[in-house]
């Protein structure tokens, strides 16, 4: 579908006015018609059809000037939703149909109601595809693959609720917020499901409970008994704005390899010295593993943040200068390969707290590695960015090549994964759990 940004721009301005105005009052908001005939499977025939109007006809010449259309079911043909999409009929409000707008009127609140759901509609389709969105007769793991990938258009995941096939990412961004509110929209993910389970099962295989107290940051953990990390939810953060920022930053990475006229990076379990494949891999799904791009490394880890910082993260994702400083390979992300891991940054180490009811949040997020620096040192540099790929320190300014990542793996207790650019990681699930 087409829709012309300027609609929707309408539609948002229109939705202002009518909130800023007194209750109970009496206001319209109007949209630009479209000015070519509309098949029947447009947003216009959905729009009409949900306040329960047969979308107006072209007027001939000489139409009188009260053209109101008389309020009936629209014909069965003229959308697609089933009848519990419809929304209940609204007695209060009336459409005009002018030659270049279309018109709603009624009580304040009846025009704000058929309005948001109006932008829900389009971009909540019922019957939306959910055909892949690989760049179609291009092999995986070829330099073509990764040109195509630097330059495909951008989209949120095919699996999330507000995918929506053949709409971009400007006219999801442009009507969400007017029609959620906020930035994001978090999914509860269905226990039944095999997403669900996949994640139980990384958290589950990841958590170690003979390693809980050990290292620098698990202090205060050896106080508590637990033996499991007990999942009570799991969520998806649908956030589109940011998801584009993610996969901008995707794009780079792919642009970056096809102009080496490579095909992929090497992967964590390739690097000389290696401990090998990152753990959570093991234990993905098929259907997970295929949304993955492996030709830029792209993964799941674990991040676990305190509760305070987790409303900021879903707005505006991570941040690698919130980071303490002092942590091993400088102010990056960190991301973990087990649950363990991730379960030690959950609260702070005086304010340990386990058992039923207490509850801790970490993120699955995905990150995209891509060219990985691995690093054995027992005392490495404290990275601002990633390292220069030819003398490998941070500030070099004789050569133009950098990693796009530090994987730390000194042969110590946990392997660290870090990037430096707020943009290489999406926190797509959001984990709720208790120890047990
Ligand atoms: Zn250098």
């Amino acid at each position: 579908m087409a829709y012309d940004r300027g609609t929707f721009d309408e539609f948002k301005t229109a939705l202002a006015q009518v909130r800023s105005s007194a209750p109970g009052s009496r206001r319209h908001f109007s949209i630009p018609s479209f000015h070519k005939p509309l098949p029947a499977m447009t947003p216009a025939s959905n729009f009409y059809g949900q306040i329960g109007l047969q979308r107006p006809q072209v007027q001939p010449f000489n139409a009188p000037p009260n053209n109101q259309f008389v309020r009936r079911p629209a014909h069965p043909l003229q959308h697609r939703h089933s009848e519990s999409d419809i929304r209940p009929r609204q007695p209060s409000i009336k459409t005009y149909q002018t030659h270049t707008r279309s018109r709603v009127s009624g009580k304040r609140q009846s025009v704000s109601d058929a309005h948001k759901e109006i932008l829900k509609l389009l971009i909540n389709d019922p019957e939306k595809s959910r055909k892949h969105p690989h760049p179609k007769n291009v092999k995986r793991g070829t330099v073509e693959f990764a040109e195509s990938m630097a330059h495909q258009e951008a989209n949120i995941p095919h699996y999330w609720e507000l995918y929506k096939e053949n709409t971009t990412f400007s006219e999801i961004l442009s009507i969400f917020k007017s029609a959620f509110g906020t930035d994001y929209k978090k999914i509860a993910i269905d226990a039944r499901g095999s997403t669900y389970s996949t994640i139980v099962k990384m958290v589950n295989e990841t958590f170690d409970s003979t390693k809980i107290g050990h290292g620098q940051d698990a202090k205060g953990l050896e106080r508590l008994s637990y033996s499991k990390l007990w999942i009570t939810k799991i969520q998806r953060i649908e956030n589109p704005q940011l998801f584009r920022k993610y996969v901008h930053k995707r794009q780079e990475i792919f642009l970056n390899l096809s102009k080496m006229n490579l095909a992929c990076c090497q992967t964590v379990r390739q690097l000389p010295s290696s401990s090998g494949e990152i753990t959570t891999h093991n234990y993905l799904s098929q259907t997970m593993r295929k949304e993955l791009f492996s030709e830029i490394n792209e993964v799941y880890l674990f991040h676990g943040t305190k509760p305070d910082t987790i409303k900021t993260i879903c707005n505006t994702g991570l941040d690698p200068r919130l980071g303490s400083g002092k942590a091993m390979f400088g102010s990056g992300i960190y991301g973990a390969e087990k649950a363990s891991k991730a379960d030690q940054y959950t609260d702070g180490s005086l304010t340990r707290t386990g058992g039923p009811g207490k509850e801790k949040k970490m993120f699955l997020m995905r990150v995209a590695l891509g060219n990985c620096y691995l690093c054995t040192d027992l005392n490495p540099q404290k990275y601002r960015r990633p390292p220069c790929t030819k003398c490998k320190r941070d500030d070099c300014k004789t050569h133009d090549s950098n990693y796009d990542s530090v994987v730390g793996d000194n042969k110590k207790l946990f392997r660290e994964f870090v990037v430096y650019d707020g943009v290489q990681c999406y926190p797509e699930y959001l984990i709720t759990y208790e120890r047990r």
